[in-house]
């Protein structure tokens, strides 16, 4: 990257961090949102927006999350650092770096082949090998590594499934976007042995979860994959 490009990316990003503190308290994530370049994980015609606070497409109809919204999902996770962590909706790859400086292993899923390969391609170019991507078909999730001390849902779910709680640690926590398909509430899903508790973190719009868990590609109008 030419240097002029590259110093007004790093004040973008310093102004991005100045805005998040407005929300988030928690210094490590704050340091992770510091260190990981957003930049490389949006296409070059992006990159010039890669630290403004918001959402930006990275194709098949889909978006790399808006950086508070990632910032506020990792926090409610409390990460002390040697949890095993779930994300649905690898998308870019972003929030799985977030989680990855902050914790011992992110295995994280999505549906989409291309976006799953090039989030791959990224995560091992900057030397995440804590991350695995996993493409999936009709599971919700990844069992075959379960129980998981926190789950990520980076996309928007009618309700919190069952197939999901399933595969929460007993004292885990899961961050997902509930609601219609166009508008949600943020909950974090506390698991604990009276149950569960759940807490509502405000609103927020998350492209669909789709298929087990969410809602079908024909109810969508999506083409199937
Ligand atoms: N966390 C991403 C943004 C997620 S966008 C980032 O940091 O860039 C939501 C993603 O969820 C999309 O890529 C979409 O294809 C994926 N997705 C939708 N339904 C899914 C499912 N059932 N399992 C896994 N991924 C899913």
């Amino acid at each position: 990257m030419a240097k002029a490009t590259y110093s007004l990316l790093e004040r973008a990003k310093g102004r991005l961090l100045t805005e998040l503190r407005h929300d988030i308290r928690d210094e490590r994530v704050l340091a992770a949102m510091a260190s990981v370049p957003r930049a490389k994980f949006v296409s070059d015609d992006l990159r010039a927006f890669a630290y403004e606070n918001r959402p930006l497409p990275i194709g098949h109809g889909q978006t790399i999350s808006q950086p508070l919204i990632v910032a506020m999902m990792t926090e409610a996770l409390e990460l002390k650092g040697d949890e095993k962590v779930l994300e649905l909706g690898t998308g870019s790859g972003y929030q799985a770096a977030i989680l990855a400086e902050l914790t011992a292993r992110v295995v994280t899923v999505e549906r989409i082949a291309p976006l799953a390969e090039r989030a791959a391609a990224v995560l091992a170019e900057l030397g995440y090998d804590n991350v695995q991507v996993h493409l999936t078909g009709d599971t919700l999730g990844w069992p075959e590594e379960a129980p998981y001390e926190g789950i990520l849902v980076t996309a928007a779910a009618p309700d919190v499934a069952p197939g999901l709680v399933e595969q929460l640690a007993p004292e885990g926590r899961l961050v997902i976007p509930v609601g219609a398909h166009d508008v949600q509430e943020l909950l974090l899903v506390t698991n604990s042995p009276d149950g569960l508790t759940t807490k509502r973190l405000g609103p927020c719009r998350f492209v669909p979860l789709v298929g087990a868990g969410g809602w079908s590609s024909a109810e969508l109008g999506f083409p199937e994959l």
